[in-house]
């Protein structure tokens, strides 16, 4: 998708701050954190959101959850707790339509979320 923020963010064209990178994957901070660790973790594959996602994506969607819980070791927010959210549409608040999910961490949260 040549006009997609975060394909471009994956590869490499709109720069970012990295935290993770595998051959399926990439990781980078929020550019505007809502929580002392908030990083974004998105499939390199364009996928909009999560009605888009095929039998093909559920070995990513698995490594993706298991990547959240190594970064989530590795800012120390795995003791804490940490959620891991997709915002999916409007009503959720979606704003880039390639899927990514959302690692919060390092402060106390309430719910429901608002
Ligand atoms: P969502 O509302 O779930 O679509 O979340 C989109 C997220 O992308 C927001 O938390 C934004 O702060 C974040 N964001 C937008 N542009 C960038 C960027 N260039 N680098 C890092 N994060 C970004
Ligand atoms: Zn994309």
């Amino acid at each position: 998708m040549s006009d997609c923020l975060f394909c471009k963010i994956a590869n490499g064209v709109v720069p970012s701050q990295k935290v993770a990178e595998t051959d399926t994957l990439f990781a980078f901070r929020d550019i505007n954190p809502q929580a002392p660790t908030h990083i974004l973790i998105i499939p390199k594959k364009h996928i909009e959101n999560n009605l888009s996602l095929t039998p093909e994506d559920k070995l990513t969607i698995g490594e993706i959850m298991l990547l959240a819980n190594d970064l989530a070791v590795k800012e120390g927010i795995d003791k804490s707790g940490f959620r891991v959210v997709v915002n999916n549409g409007a009503d959720a608040g979606q704003a880039v339509f390639h899927i990514h999910f959302h690692l919060l961490g390092g402060r106390i949260m309430l719910w429901p979320p608002g």
